[in-house]
């Protein structure tokens, strides 16, 4: 069964007020709450055994690389990577896409091509860009149909020997589709490209197979799971990080230093240069921990009947519009209110204790694809209730009707 009066007490931060109002908090895309046992975990760290990790003899040092060693194995067994070595521990998301993209400077050449979906979040189009610029490589994008699907007989027509990687979402985030990545890793595959997933959106719901998907890169942020920001992973097949070159120079990734000739590491801590956020990567160890113990397939559909409620509460609203109608979503829902700025009504909810996101979600090629600056966002987990639905669907008319 599945106790969301239970599960709300784990959150300290829900038992806030925001003026003057319980706080709503609707803007699960951009951050996921903290779990007080994650808290915890940090505030144990620091208490009891803070100590930089890899090199120490003494019981702190030990007890501290024990700690974080640890959470990388369960991130391991968390994806089902068959080695403990391909999970590299990053920043996040953005850290670990820049690290491939980087990676990939000296593989491509002029005329080589990569694929990018009209879907993505910018985290997962700049890095990309950059890269074509310093090698010459053509950037070619999947376009989406109205209902905001990926348009996948395009992709398949742009594929060709010429493709060296493609990089798709595995959910959007401004519009929560969930995109079907398995067939696209395969069709890469045929054509003998390297494929990224960017799990970012998807982490939160869906429970990854790394191995089963065949992927070669995956990657997501602690903070979108229940996990503190500054620490993410980068799952990569072994032949691709044994091909890569180091992102960043420094400690902890070199095995010999002379001025001569500088040997690397062996992954993985070859990308893992400089001292780590080793508190935040034991933190997001007992995220995953959390998780599990809830069950994500339990959270899936919870949150979907989340996500159907609201939507069919909203589109009662006259002029509402949803942007993102597939039948394979999250619990996204980006939405317009006709003749009425995003912003406006998200700064009217806001002082009722509603916490949503407006704007283009760090997603503008969607925004242009619809011709519009922005949309409001409320992204639902699996600690939202359909009473705080209720409460937010009552504050959006009631904003609707101040500014029309
Ligand atoms: C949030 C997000 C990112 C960026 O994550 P950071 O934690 O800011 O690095 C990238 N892609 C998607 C789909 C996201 O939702």
């Amino acid at each position: 069964m599945f106790n969301v009066d239970n599960i709300r007490k784990d959150f300290p931060i829900l038992q806030r007020k925001i003026n003057g109002h319980p706080l709503i908090y609707f803007d699960n895309a951009a951050t996921s709450q903290t779990p007080d046992m994650v808290i915890q975990s940090i505030v144990d760290y620091y208490n009891n055994y803070n100590a930089n990790i890899h090199r120490g003899v003494h019981t702190l040092s030990q007890e501290a690389t024990d700690a974080y060693e640890g959470a990388r194995l369960k991130i391991q067994k968390h994806f089902n990577a068959k080695k403990s070595h391909e999970i590299i521990l990053t920043s996040g998301t953005t850290h670990g896409i820049n690290l491939v993209a980087s990676g990939f400077t000296s593989l491509l050449k002029g005329g080589d091509e990569v694929i990018v979906s009209a879907l993505e979040h910018h985290s997962n189009i700049v890095p990309w860009q950059m890269l074509c610029e310093r090698t010459g490589a053509i950037l070619k994008v999947i376009p989406i149909s109205l209902k905001g699907e990926l348009i996948i007989e395009e992709y398949e027509k742009m594929l060709s020997e010429k493709t060296k990687i493609v990089f798709v979402g595995h959910v959007s985030n401004a519009l929560g589709t969930i995109n079907p990545i398995e067939h696209i890793i395969k069709k890469a595959k045929e054509f003998g490209a390297a494929i990224l997933i960017d799990g970012a959106q998807a982490t939160p719901h869906i429970k990854p197979d790394v191995e089963q998907l065949d992927c070669d890169f995956y990657v997501c942020s602690a903070h979108k799971l229940c996990g503190p920001t500054g620490i993410g992973m980068l799952y990569g097949k072994e032949e691709w990080l044994l091909k890569l070159p180091p992102y960043q120079g420094g400690g902890e990734m070199i095995n010999e230093v002379t001025f001569e000739k500088t040997t690397y590491a062996d992954l993985p801590h070859k990308f893992e240069a400089g001292t780590p956020n080793i508190s935040g990567g034991i933190a997001f160890g007992i995220a995953l921990d959390y998780l599990n113990h809830i069950g994500l397939d339990k959270i899936a559909i919870y949150e979907n009947e989340l996500l159907n409620y609201a939507t069919k509460k909203l589109l009662e609203i006259d002029r509402l519009k949803i942007y993102g109608t597939s039948t394979k979503k999250t619990a996204v829902i980006s939405f317009n209110i006709e003749g009425i700025h995003p912003y406006d009504i998200g700064t009217i909810i806001d002082k009722l204790g509603i916490a949503v996101r407006t704007g283009h979600h760090c997603a503008q090629p969607i925004m242009d694809h619809y011709n519009i600056p922005g949309t409001i966002r409320a992204s639902f987990s699996f600690y939202n209730t359909k009473e705080e639905i209720d409460v937010f669907v009552k504050a959006v008319e009631r904003a609707k009707n101040m500014l029309l």
